[in-house]
């Protein structure tokens, strides 16, 4: 398996992908032959969670190839993405009540989150799971929610904690769609629907890998519903200034700045290295994508690439935008986490220098974030508007 950690590379692997994602997707995108296989569906999920590629360019590309018609399912797995982002978007404290309870969660150790976690469970796929995410870093969709379902109702563990062992090990963790993919599982999300795995089905997709004889929870009891918030509205979205000295701060939300409407650019800085602390192959491909979105974004600009100090993010920053006498830094909008977290707290350093900093939202999530308000089934009639954008 491999995922492309360089736009260039992203871009060869949607090329190669896009015989494939019309009809031949849409009947047999469930199976999961395993890592050895060549797989069923694109595997560009760390491209796009990093934006190497945009959903825009996915899609663009893929009903270019394919016409809508045949390409329709291939489509609307990139729109539940943008769907789960924009949902989350709207109820940033579904996301603080995750961090919070995984913290609260995380000192607990019992014999059944060990074995789980060590991949010594006895039942053979999820073990197999296990290896196969902290090996490589991904798991197929169907591993993830048959992984998550076992998790939750056959060994009784936290949802939260699968949830943190995915976002630590997986290169396209994502706070909203694992997060509510998981909460969708537990039957937290869909307030009373829970996904139950059955052995017979584990066994069909897994092209016969898996004997699943170790016993399964015969129900999946959706646990008890939690508040959800009613969606708060969206951040402003912000607005550079034409006639300001700029710098373009890179992050790993968003590493193709350079195909956003931009300024000009005085200076282009990203930080050291990823932020938090993420299994060793998370760490090793995300450091190579900041390293080829910064590259890219400094060759827009004609200036240097600079890297500024992790440990010290504040005074680093303040201090480059001080060097090249900034008075704006713009960056490409961070969805709700840790990076717009961070760049929230740089925003507010920055300012307390007189330096205005905007985070610039793409246009396909300006129309599909503001749609996310309830179910999927009412955010998809909006697909066929978000693909005039993308087109
Ligand atoms: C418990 C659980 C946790 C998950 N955690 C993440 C995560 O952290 N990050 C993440 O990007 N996806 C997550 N997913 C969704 C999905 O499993 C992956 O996006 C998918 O497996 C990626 O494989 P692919 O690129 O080959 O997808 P393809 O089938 O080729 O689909 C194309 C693109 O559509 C998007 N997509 C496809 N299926 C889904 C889906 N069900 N939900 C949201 N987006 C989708 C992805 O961006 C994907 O690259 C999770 C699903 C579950 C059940």
């Amino acid at each position: 398996m491999t995922f492309p950690a360089t736009r260039a590379d992203a871009l060869a692997q949607l090329e190669a992908f896009l015989p494939r994602a019309g009809r031949a997707y849409a009947a047999t995108r469930n199976d999961d032959a395993g890592p050895r296989s060549a797989g069923s569906t694109s595997r560009l999920s760390p491209a796009i969670r990093r934006r190497l590629v945009s959903e825009a360019e996915v899609c663009a590309r893929v009903v270019g190839a394919q016409g809508f018609g045949a390409a329709e399912k291939f489509i609307q797995e990139v729109c539940w993405r943008t769907y789960w982002v924009g949902w989350l978007e709207q109820r940033p404290a579904v996301w603080a009540r995750y961090v919070a309870d995984v913290a609260r969660l995380a000192g607990q150790r019992h014999r059944m989150l060990d074995a789980a976690l060590a991949g010594r469970t006895g039942i053979d796929c999820f073990d197999a799971w296990v290896a196969e995410l902290t090996e490589t870093g991904w798991l197929h969709n169907h591993a993830r929610m048959n992984f998550a379902s076992i998790w939750i109702f056959t060994l009784g563990l936290p949802w939260q904690l699968g949830a943190d062992f995915f976002y630590h090990h997986l290169l396209d963790a994502c706070p909203a769609s694992n997060t509510l993919s998981w909460r969708w599982v537990a039957g937290v999300q869909t307030v009373g629907k829970s996904y139950a795995a059955r052995a017979e089905i584990i066994q069909a997709r897994s092209g016969g890998r898996f004997a699943v004889t170790a016993p399964l929870a015969r129900e999946a009891v959706p646990l008890p519903p939690d508040f959800i918030p009613p969606p708060q509205g969206l951040r402003a979205a912000g607005r550079a200034e034409a006639d300001l000295r700029t710098g373009l701060f890179v992050t790993t939300a968003d590493l193709s700045p350079e195909t956003l409407p931009l300024p000009p650019l005085a200076a282009v800085a990203a930080m050291t290295r990823i932020g938090g602390a993420p299994a060793a192959v998370k760490r090793l491909f995300a450091e190579n994508a900041l390293g080829d979105g910064l590259a890219r974004a400094a060759a827009h600009a004609g200036c240097a690439p600079e890297r500024l100090d992790e440990a010290d993010a504040i005074t680093a920053m303040r201090d480059w935008a001080a060097r090249h006498r900034l008075q704006q830094v713009v960056t490409a909008e961070a969805a709700v986490g840790p990076v717009a977290d961070r760049i929230e707290v740089l925003a507010s350093a920055l300012a307390g220098d007189g330096v205005r900093l905007v985070t610039l939202r793409r246009d396909w999530d300006a129309a599909a974030w503001p749609l996310a308000t309830k179910g999927f089934f009412g955010f998809k009639a909006a697909i066929p508007k978000l693909l005039a954008l993308a087109s």
